[in-house]
């Protein structure tokens, strides 16, 4: 079987579409007919070195799509299903899934990322987070796909698998965010934009949005912040303590990446507060923290993976509050591309102006 892939082949360099000769689905695997994709930040430090990837490889680490084919002993997804492929597996065998932690999935983590298929001139292609969604299908072992029954359109859909379960999680399963607390949100990106929204959900009491770019601060007083504070204009940490009678926000969720702002996120916290850092510029980089915040101001500082998410109970979760309204996704989609489109939505994705551009097909 045929399919076109955006496959990237050297870093930095625009991403061509090729036909791929794709393999049959394994026992355990499903073959999916991508229906959108959203182009995530992370493909944008993939595609820039930033991750530790292996060329030639098609990226794109979550998806919605319709089941095409089944492996033998796929069970509880069947043909036509309408499912989320989603950015971390759960395999239920590991010693991650086993002690209740999927965000760690071995079969993320430990193993290689697999094999799709060919291109016309043999060259053998993988799939990025055992997804490689920037493609008209997937192939997906079972434990990476969940059924779902929604009449959302799919571009919102797709958000499912990574940036709405990362920022809910961080907000319900990591931070565990209590009704009245101050929380603030360092880096309003996608998911920064769902922190906002999960804090809200949480009952939070001051929601503190913190981004230099103007229309992602407007859209997240929108979407259920409180107060909102250009990180450029003045020091952001005294910018937060002046809104929390000096002390420091009691919850601060970090969402950009950079050093500078993972040091800001830890000191913008109260003394024993909770600190939560999802953010990795580049695979090599390490940060710098004042032990004396850390140890005797007794803070909290916790990291999260996927939002320390367990996707059996999240996804329904997650899709609940959206059909309920309580989450929004509708602003969140910037812009749709179809796959011929891949480089303009990467470079909107790396420039900041989408926060979340949609490859529909
Ligand atoms: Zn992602
Ligand atoms: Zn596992």
């Amino acid at each position: 079987m045929k399919m076109q892939a955006a496959v990237l082949e050297q870093f930095g360099v625009p991403m061509p579409v090729h036909q791929i000769n794709l393999q049959a689905p394994a026992a355990s695997e499903v073959l999916v007919r991508t229906t959108a994709a959203p182009f995530c930040s992370t493909d944008w430090l993939g595609w820039k070195a930033m991750r530790n990837k292996k060329t030639p490889v098609i990226l794109g680490h979550t998806a919605v799509g319709i089941v095409e084919k089944t492996g033998a002993d796929v069970t509880g997804i069947k043909l036509g299903d309408l499912v989320v492929v989603a950015g971390t597996p759960q395999c239920k065998e590991c010693f991650y899934c086993e002690i209740g932690r999927p965000d760690q999935c071995s079969s993320l983590l430990d193993q290689p990322e697999p094999l799709v298929g060919t291109q016309e001139d043999g060259t053998r292609v993988k799939a990025a987070g055992r997804v490689g969604a920037y493609a008209q299908y997937m192939l997906a072992n079972q434990n990476q796909v969940w059924a779902l029954k929604s009449d959302l359109p799919h571009s919102q859909l797709s958000l499912l698998g990574c940036g709405i379960t990362t920022g809910h999680g961080a907000v319900f399963n990591v931070a565990q965010v209590q009704p009245g607390q101050s929380v603030a949100i360092v880096g309003l990106g996608h998911v920064g934009q769902w922190m906002v929204q999960a804090a809200r959900v949480a009952g939070a009491g001051m929601i503190i949005g913190l981004d230099p770019v103007p229309v992602r601060r407007e859209l997240a007083l929108e979407l259920g912040a409180t107060h909102i504070l250009d990180p450029t204009t003045s020091d952001p940490v005294e910018q937060v303590r002046n809104l929390t009678q000096g002390r420091g926000a009691d919850v601060v969720l970090e969402a950009a990446g950079p050093e500078l702002a993972v040091q800001q996120a830890v000191m913008m916290s109260r003394r024993a507060g909770t600190v939560v850092l999802t953010g990795v510029q580049q695979f090599e980089a390490s940060i710098n923290l004042p032990q004396l915040a850390l140890a005797i101001h007794g803070r909290r500082i916790l990291a999260c993976q996927n939002g320390q998410s367990i996707m059996d109970r999240d996804i329904p979760l997650c899709l609940n509050l959206l059909e309920t309204g309580q989450y929004r996704a509708g602003p969140l989609v910037t812009a749709e591309y179809p796959l011929s489109k891949i480089n303009e939505a990467m470079y909107a994705s790396g420039e900041l102006r989408d926060l979340s551009g949609v490859l529909t097909f």
